[in-house]
């Protein structure tokens, strides 16, 4: 077995210097997040928000905690005072939700839906571009939008993988223009894919099991 040292050094040497890494802790102990902050990380993520409030009242306060999986809107609340980036702003209602409870300044990023699976969340590409050309929504003051976020198919074919991801970064590059100028984040790539997200772009990845260990 690798260790947290071994596995975070073989991704941090590999990853670009403009690729930020953020180590997904979800379900693991406080001793593995302890580990790895010893090692220098201070990106962690979570995808439960009672689990993320616990961990973030324990840990040091410079931890930049990113919440990555879907979001309930009833978990807004707990999530949003604590969080450094949102990653799966799935819907306007979570979004305008959010801004009551975003303090000055919450950073977000849209989920756009680019497997070909039911169960993954977020906007279509199309949905989503629409939305932004009607122009009604996603102007809270408070509620920044920095980029998108995609979860690739769980597949072997690595083309598809690849084609989902260029689909994601290209519908970063064509919104870019009217985005403003913090529009500068694509979060894409796991344990199993990330080196094939930071071909196609990528400016941010979120791997556990690479690092941590299997889950259960
Ligand atoms: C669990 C999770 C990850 C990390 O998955 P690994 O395969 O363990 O690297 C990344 N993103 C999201 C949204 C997750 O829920």
């Amino acid at each position: 077995m690798t260790s947290i040292a071994e596995g975070l050094a073989s991704i941090q040497n590999a990853i670009p210097s403009n690729v930020t890494l953020v180590a997904v802790s979800k379900t693991k102990p406080i001793e593995a997040i302890q580990e790895a902050y010893a090692l220098g990380m201070r990106d962690f993520g979570e995808n439960r928000a009672v689990e993320l409030a616990e961990k973030a009242k324990t840990l040091p306060s410079d931890i930049r905690w990113h919440a990555i999986g879907h979001l309930q809107r009833n978990k807004a609340a707990i999530v949003a005072p604590i969080s450094t980036l949102i990653h799966a702003v799935d819907s306007v209602r979570l979004y305008d939700e959010l801004s009551k409870y975003a303090g000055e300044k919450l950073e977000v990023l849209i989920q756009i839906h680019i497997a070909d699976e039911q169960n993954k969340h977020g906007f279509s590409p199309d949905n989503f571009k629409k939305i932004l050309e009607i122009g009604d929504d996603f102007h809270s003051p408070n509620v920044k939008i920095r980029g998108l976020m995609g979860m690739a198919t769980f597949t072997d074919n690595n083309s598809q993988i690849t084609n989902e991801f260029k689909a994601l970064r290209t519908l970063f590059d064509e919104i870019s223009p009217t985005m403003g100028e913090d529009f500068d984040t694509v979060s894409m790539g796991m344990s199993g894919d990330w080196k094939i997200a930071i071909d196609e772009g990528s400016t941010l990845i979120r791997v556990g099991s690479a690092i941590f260990g299997s889950r259960n």
